[in-house]
């Protein structure tokens, strides 16, 4: 159990999950988006079967949790007609998630498995029947869990070095 569990969430409100752009995880140059995504008609969001992309205002893409998750599927840098999103430059979706134990149900004593099941990476973990944590390690930064639980418990913030 990682030491923020039993603290609660130290995410400050500032660094909370609603502010946060979040790119489809193949770029190469977080620049060029703004540089080039205005030539375009938001073709990426057209082909994600997971629906998580939204064409901003200024005609760029940003994933959204609130409904689905990111299988990493590739079809977004497939479609990608210049060389804003490419394969080649993959990469994990830069964020850390953890789970607010003040939110939770299970940290409060109510079971509840909903973030489990839709983790395929088992990066979910059970004291017992209660108190989950996500193990970094493990967690891919998909986004599934997010939607999943019913009282907004799972919080994400950029990885530090970002
Ligand atoms: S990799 Fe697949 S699921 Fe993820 S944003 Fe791109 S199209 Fe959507
Ligand atoms: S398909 Fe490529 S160029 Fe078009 S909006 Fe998406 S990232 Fe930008
Ligand atoms: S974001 Fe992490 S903890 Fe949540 S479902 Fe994906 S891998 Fe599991």
């Amino acid at each position: 159990m990682k030491r923020r569990e039993l603290l609660g969430s130290l995410f400050s409100d500032k660094e909370r999950r609603e502010d946060i752009i979040i790119r489809p995880p193949y770029y190469k140059d977080i620049y060029s988006f703004d540089k080039h995504c205005h030539e375009c008609n938001g073709i990426c969001s057209t082909v994600c079967q997971e629906n998580i992309i939204v064409i901003t205002e200024n005609k760029t893409p940003i994933l959204n949790f609130s409904k689905s998750g990111c299988t990493y599927c590739d079809e977004c840098a497939k479609a990608c007609p210049s060389d804003v999103l490419n394969t080649e430059y993959k990469q994990k979706i830069a964020l850390e998630f953890e789970i607010d134990m003040l939110q939770c149900l299970s940290w409060n004593n109510t079971l509840c498995f909903s973030c489990k099941e839709p983790c395929l990476d088992n990066a979910i973990e059970f004291l017992g029947m209660f108190r989950p944590s996500i193990i970094d390690d493990k967690c891919t930064a998909c986004g599934f869990c997010v939607s999943r639980c019913p009282t907004n418990a799972i919080n994400y913030k950029k990885e530090r070095d970002q």
